[in-house]
Formats: C-alpha cells, sequence, structure tokens
C-alpha cells in the first residue's frame, strides 16, 4: 500500500461528503487535526490503522444480516457471510479459542451477549428440560411465571468499581445491577493487589452463578487460573472481561495463568482498546456457551454492523502479525517507564507501579481530586481521565485518581525517553497545580489554580514530545 494511496482515499472521502454536509466533513478533518496535537493518555483509546478505518465507510453497511454465517434470516448475505467467517476465523486463531463471535457492537453488548448465555444454559435450559418442551414458547403461563422469576434472581461476583472494575459487571446504574443479586471482591489495602483468599471466600458465603474478573483501572495482571479454581470450587461459571487488555493478550505479553482464554467459561472483549481495532466487541468461548452466545442478535443485539465486521477482520488480521506482539511489549514497557518516572519524581501510584498498560496516580500525593488534576492536566496539553482510586474519599465523581494509559502512544511509536519526559510534565502540572475555594471560603472540589503561563509551556513541550512521531503519517488531508 503506498503512502498515496491512503491520503487519497480519506482525501476523496472527504470531498464527497461535504459535497452533501461540508460541516461533517470539515469536523472529521479537524478530529485527525485534534488527534495529531494531543498528548493522549486514555488507556482506553487507541489509533485504528487506515486500512481499518476504511473497511467500515462502505456499502456493507447497508445489509440486514440477522442470524450466524450460512444461516440468515435475510437473503443475499454472502459478503456479509465472507467478512464475519473471516472476523471469526481471525479471532479463534489469535487467542487460541474454539468460537468467536464478532457481532457484538460495544463492550457492553459483548457481556449482555455473555450474561444472557450463560442465563440461558444454567437457567433456562434445565427448566425447558425439566418441563420436557423445546422451547419458551410451548412453557405454561406458570412455569414461564417461574422461569422469568429464577432468570431474575441469580448471582454475580465481580471486582468492585472502586478497585478497577466495570459498571456493567453488576453495579446499580447499569442494567446488569437490576438483572443479578451483585456483591463484589476488592482489593488488600495494603498492596492494592487482589486478594484471592478474599475473593474464594466471597466467593464460597455468597455462591455465585457468574464469577466476572477483568477491570478497567486495575494497574496489574489477574491470576486466571486461580481465580478459574475459585469459580470451580463454587460450581461458577467463570467470565473473564478482557476489554482493556486484549492487545496484551494477543500480542502474548499476558501468557499462562494470564491469558484468560484457556482459563475462562466465556471471555468477553471490546475490538478498539489495546486490541486497536474498530470500535465494537467481542465474544470468545468454548463448543459448550457456542450455541447460546450466537444467539445474541436478537437477544440482546440490535442486527450486526456488517462494515464493522469487515474492520475487526483487517484489525484482527494485523494483531496475527509478528509485529503485534512487539507492538504489545512496547506498551508495557512504556507504561512500566511512565510509572518509574513519576515514582522517581515522588508521585502516589495505586500498587505501586505496573504490570500492564495502565498507570494509576493516587493524586491525593499533589493535595488534589481526579477532576483538578485531569482538567490542569488538559490545560497544558495531556490528555487524561480521572478515576477512583480503592477506598476512594472523593467518590467516583470527584475521585482522587488519575488514570493514564500508554497504548496510543505506542502506536505513534513513542518509547521509553518519551515516557520519561511525559512523567516529567505530568509531575510538574500536578506539583505546580493548587486547590482552589468556592466563593463563601470553602474548599472546592473541582475548582484549582494554575498558572496559565506554566499550562502553555508544558503545551508546547507535550506537542514538542510529538513532533518526531507523525499520527498517521501516510494520511496528508491538506
Ligand atoms: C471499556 C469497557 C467496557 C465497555 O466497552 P464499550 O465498548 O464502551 O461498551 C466493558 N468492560 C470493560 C472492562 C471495559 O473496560
Amino acid at each position: 500500500m503506498s503512502l498515496n494511496a491512503e491520503s487519497t482515499a480519506f482525501r476523496s472521502a472527504l470531498e464527497v461528503i461535504r459535497a452533501v454536509e461540508p460541516r461533517v466533513a470539515d469536523a472529521i478533518g479537524a478530529e485527525l487535526a485534534d488527534q495529531r496535537e494531543s498528548l493522549k493518555l486514555i488507556a482506553s483509546e487507541n489509533y485504528a490503522s487506515p486500512a481499518t478505518l476504511l473497511a467500515m465507510g462502505n456499502w456493507l453497511s447497508d445489509k440486514y444480516a440477522e442470524g450466524t454465517v450460512g444461516r440468515r434470516f435475510y437473503a443475499g448475505c454472502q459478503n456479509v457471510d465472507t467478512v464475519e467467517a473471516l472476523a471469526a476465523e481471525h479471532a479463534r486463531e489469535l487467542f487460541g479459542a474454539a468460537h468467536a463471535y464478532v457481532q457484538p457492537h460495544s463492550g457492553i453488548d459483548a457481556n449482555l451477549v455473555a450474561f444472557w448465555a450463560i442465563l440461558a444454559d444454567r437457567v433456562e435450559s434445565p427448566a425447558l428440560k425439566k418441563a420436557q418442551v423445546r422451547q419458551v414458547n410451548e412453557l405454561t403461563e406458570a412455569d414461564w411465571f417461574a422461569l422469568r422469576r429464577e432468570l431474575g434472581n441469580q448471582r454475580m461476583l465481580g471486582m468492585s468499581l472502586d478497585a478497577g472494575g466495570h459498571l456493567t459487571h453488576g453495579f446499580r446504574p447499569n442494567i446488569s445491577g437490576k438483572m443479578f443479586d451483585q456483591r463484589s471482591y476488592g482489593t488488600d489495602p495494603a498492596t492494592g493487589l487482589v486478594d484471592y483468599d478474599k475473593v474464594a471466600e466471597a466467593a464460597r458465603e455468597f455462591k455465585p452463578l457468574i464469577l466476572v474478573a477483568g477491570y478497567s483501572a486495575y494497574p496489574r495482571k489477574v491470576n486466571f487460573r486461580i481465580m478459574r479454581e475459585i469459580a470451580d470450587s463454587v460450581g461458577a461459571t467463570f467470565m473473564v472481561d478482557m476489554a482493556h487488555f486484549a492487545g496484551l493478550v494477543a500480542g502474548k505479553v499476558f501468557t499462562g495463568d494470564f491469558d484468560p482464554v484457556p482459563h475462562a467459561h466465556i471471555v468477553t472483549t471490546t475490538t478498539h482498546k489495546s486490541l486497536r481495532g474498530p470500535r465494537g466487541g467481542m465474544v470468545l468461548c468454548g463448543p459448550e456457551l457456542a450455541d447460546q452466545v450466537d444467539r445474541g442478535c436478537p437477544m440482546v443485539l440490535g442486527g450486526p454492523l456488517p462494515h464493522v465486521m469487515a474492520a475487526k477482520a483487517v484489525a484482527l488480521a494485523e494483531a496475527r502479525r509478528p509485529d503485534f506482539a512487539d507492538y504489545a511489549s512496547r506498551i508495557v514497557a512504556n507504561a512500566q517507564a511512565l510509572a518509574e518516572g513519576l515514582l522517581r519524581r515522588g508521585a502516589k501510584l495505586v500498587t505501586g507501579g505496573t504490570d500492564n498498560h495502565l498507570v494509576l496516580i493516587d493524586v491525593s500525593g499533589y493535595g488534589l481530586t481526579g477532576r483538578q488534576a485531569e482538567q490542569a492536566l488538559l490545560d497544558s496539553g495531556i490528555v487524561t481521565n480521572r478515576n477512583a482510586v480503592p477506598q476512594d474519599p472523593n467518590g467516583a465523581w470527584y475521585t482522587s485518581g488519575i488514570r493514564i494509559g500508554t497504548p496510543a502512544l505506542t502506536t505513534r511509536g513513542l518509547g521509553t525517553a518519551e515516557m520519561d519526559a511525559t512523567a516529567e510534565l505530568i509531575h510538574t502540572v500536578l506539583t505546580q497545580t493548587t486547590p482552589g475555594s468556592n466563593p463563601d471560603g470553602t474548599p472546592s472540589k473541582a475548582k484549582y489554580v494554575l498558572d496559565p503561563t506554566l499550562a502553555d509551556k508544558v503545551s508546547k513541550q507535550a506537542s514538542d514530545l510529538l513532533t518526531g512521531f507523525p499520527l498517521y503519517p501516510s494520511v496528508n488531508l491538506a
């Protein structure tokens, strides 16, 4: 692929869009310019390849393709079958999974597919068998009523939000919390690490139907072999949501006990975080749950997005290349360099470091809330997000943490030297920021004071750091 072809493709696309609604074309162009300028440390974001992006913008989007490969409820799905089968094949090969379902539109959707596959397998199927019928429409009103009550009365054990768990692992604001009776396991207050004895104890007491592992803000590895043993000891289905770290599994950084695929009954993921594909989701499982997982649409998902499945096939093909393993190991080396750079300058980090792609700074060490720190860094050209820390005294809105991740900057080509420079910039901003106060003189959790001259100076240094590492170097829109 010549550099020229990529520029031509995007330029032509924008020209076609501009003829209809120029403001959309302008916003797309402006997004590229903004992304090129920003020191993006958001742990859940990345930059998909031009081939992945282009695979999404076409007429595959025009097809309805409810059903699965070769078994569609609509005619004329042969090309959708081709791309869906390719995406699934690449996913199975990449992760060593028996089955891959590539239709979920996002990570949350993938989790819903997994939850309902487990409920169908463990609650609905036995009820149908007991009533000696083949499907739910054949149940009597009384049996159906009883089954619905049973489906809504199951238990889930997952990681607590402030330890880094995800809202979709049974928390009340999400549908999963309304569906399941949920309890969570936290981390050891002294070390910040998962305490497997405590997880086992909670599992013994609570007897969950589903034990969930996986996180959005935990900077360490999880031993999935031990978690599976715990699940087995109480008859729970073991599910891993690898949304954040799928790229590290794909790139063979997480292997053995730390690779969820051989240990979990079912694995869910996004495709757009460290995996570097299009915005979307995916479910991996063994043969036991495959049929139930394939019912994701129309069970909980709207019609498949064939253009996104095409892009998943492209991105997964990229992730199977040897250079992806190199990328994945550089993500972790960069996160560790960032952590070391921060620690050396006196920052307080949750768990004292990282084994993966993310670092969680406890900004109470700088006398700030997460919200103050996030805004001060943003003023200084550094894009991060605030995040709760374990036992956070400031709650989920203001928080006491800043989560930073390296997948995006690693894609851009930045290395450990630039990570140390980034640590210096972050530390400088946070030491120079002071908490503000409300009009009545009480301390504010949102307001802060940062000398605008310093913010400008750091912004300039941040953009200088990026100059040697052009984003989408093959794409010239000018
Ligand atoms: C990001 C994330 C999700 C949600 O993914 P979406 O694509 O935004 O729906 C689910 N689970 C975990 C652990 C995540 O980090």
